[in-house]
């Protein structure tokens, strides 16, 4: 495989490209080998960039939905044509294939485009003048303005993606940002943050590098933020929402998952339903949030399932993700696949029987590579690690269950409560048990699909998160409700209603 030349993330405050104090490789997870280098900021470099973006903000925010939409739309367009690229070097720095990382970039880019129409479809209700059938305020407005400025902070596994499912609601809103992009996978986000920061004003997007543990603590800590828009895992959600609370920041929180599929004794056992199955648990190697992490499936129709996901896995290639044929990469980082190998071995010695299926295709260097077969795991004890916890790796457990309330107990069995499906032939029995089950989305007969529909509110329940993107939810994040209301003449207006006045009667008399 021809692998694309060497590219460096740097920082990038208030209009001009920053380096950094120390500096740090990127490395190709297919191969071991170095493809990049990310230049590492500091706090000092998050105060500055908080002082651009405080600077910036007042006439970003007031150029005005359409004007700031204009300006965002022309940078996209730009980015747009270097979307292949852009796409490869994702592909190049995750491990994904190259379909997942065309979406990673393209996905970005609409959200871009999504959100400046939705604030402009919004700003035009914006100003309500008069409250019909209160009979109280002579005026009433309800504005939705942006909080200041937003600090983003997103995870390697969809860099790009899931980073500007913060940046975009905050800047079509009107906030200005400060973004950390994540030391693992810096590169492809690093050129699309450049690109459209050149082409906004100086200070409204601005790129601070480096570790989470000094550059995201300080951007979650610093008073000059008003809001942080985080996906991660639960661990550093925690410590985010920790730093936040010391300045009341609002704080949005997409963090870990470990999804629970139920497949209900009345499912219809089809090709879709395996491939469906198959995609929502593989996809991205595993390491997508809302994967299926654990599948409990009626004892009725457990070999059945079984027989169809071994069938199915085995046909999936596995290959470096630069070659078109390969359906599956590597898992990004090194950390993860030592922890997807002890994992199976832990399965292994608690008794369980593990899998490891798939085609291992040539292109895939295997003893270099972080590669991990799809692999299924049944007779796993029901609270082992593997099945309680977030594995983030393409390793499946499927456990059997005779008893409905049993398997909802099961599927509700953990501190996290991200997304969720059931499976079944009768709609009305398969909403049944999603009710009872604790997650922000539960899909029906799908999984991976469900989560695509734009407008339905996207998050966690228990430790899996606070609050909800997608749409008008995301902005709840990054705007506040200010009412003015106003009334000619307050005693007129509110005869008797309010406690203050009558006291202010009393005084006076
Ligand atoms: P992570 O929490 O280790 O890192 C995420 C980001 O936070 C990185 O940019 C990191 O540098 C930064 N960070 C680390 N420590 C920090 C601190 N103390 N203060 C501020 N920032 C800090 O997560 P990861 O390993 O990059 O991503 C994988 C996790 O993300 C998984 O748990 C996955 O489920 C979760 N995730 C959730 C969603 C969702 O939408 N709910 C989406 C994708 C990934």
């Amino acid at each position: 495989m021809v692998r694309p030349e060497w590219r460096a993330a740097t920082s990038y405050i208030d209009g001009l490209a920053v380096p950094g104090t120390a500096s740090e490789q990127v490395l190709d997870p297919a191969t071991g080998g170095r493809i990049g280098t990310v230049q590492l900021g500091d706090a000092a470099m998050v105060d500055d960039a908080v002082v651009a973006a405080g600077a910036a903000f007042p006439s970003w925010r007031d150029l005005g939905p359409s004007e700031r939409g204009r300006m965002i739309l022309d940078a996209t367009d730009v980015v747009e044509a270097d979307v292949g690229e852009l796409a490869a070097t994702v592909g190049l720095e995750v491990g994904k294939v190259r379909r997942e990382a065309f979406g990673d970039v393209a996905g970005a880019l609409a959200l871009l485009r999504g959100f400046v129409g939705l604030v402009e479809e919004l700003s035009n209700g914006e100003d309500r003048t008069g409250q019909p059938g209160t009979g109280q305020a002579t005026a009433v407005r309800i504005r939705h303005v942006p909080v200041g400025p937003v600090g983003v902070i997103g995870p390697w596994n969809t860099p790009v993606f899931l980073t500007f499912n913060g940046i975009a609601p905050a800047l079509a809103s009107g906030c200005t940002v400060v973004v950390k992009p994540p030391v693992e996978a810096p590169l492809a986000l690093t050129a699309v943050l450049r690109a459209l920061a050149e082409r906004l004003p100086a200070g409204v997007l601005n790129i601070v590098q480096g570790r989470g543990s000094v550059v995201g603590q300080r951007i979650a800590e610093h008073p000059g933020i008003r809001a942080v828009m985080f996906t991660g895992s639960t661990a550093t959600g925690r410590s985010i929402a920790a730093a936040g609370a010391a300045t009341i920041k609002k704080v949005a929180l997409e963090l870990g998952g470990n999804d629970p599929a139920i497949v209900l004794a009345d499912a219809a056992i089809t090709p879709e339903l395996i491939a469906e199955l198959v995609a929502g648990a593989f996809s991205m190697s595993g390491q997508i949030c809302f994967n299926i992490k654990r599948v409990y499936v009626h004892i009725s129709r457990r070999d059945e399932l079984v027989d169809g996901l071994r069938a199915a896995l085995s046909r999936v290639v596995v290959g470096d993700p630069l070659d078109p044929a390969s359906q599956m990469g590597p898992l990004t980082t090194r950390d993860g696949y030592e922890n997807a190998l002890r994992l199976l071995r832990s399965a292994r010695d608690a008794g369980a029987r593990v899998e490891e299926l798939g085609v291992r295709s040539p292109s895939a260097q295997w003893e270099a590579g972080n590669y991990v077969r799809p692999t299924l795991v049944t007779d796993v004890p029901a609270d082992h690690e593997l099945v309680l916890d977030e594995q983030f790796a393409p390793i499946l457990p499927v456990i059997a269950f005779d008893d409905e309330d049993a398997a909802v107990a099961e599927a509700n069995r953990t501190e996290f409560g991200l997304a969720s499906s059931v499976w079944s032939a009768d709609l009305a029995h398969a909403e049944r048990i999603a009710r009872r089950i604790e997650a922000g989305n539960t899909f029906v007969n799908a999984h991976r699909l469900g989560a695509s529909v734009p407008l339905v509110p996207f998050g966690g329940v228990k430790q899996s998160g606070v609050g909800r993107t997608h749409g008008i939810h995301s902005l709840h994040h990054c705007t506040e409700e200010h009412a003015i209301v106003a009334f000619d003449d307050a005693r007129a207006q509110l005869p008797g209603l309010d406690p203050w006045l009558e006291t202010d009667e009393e005084v006076a008399r």
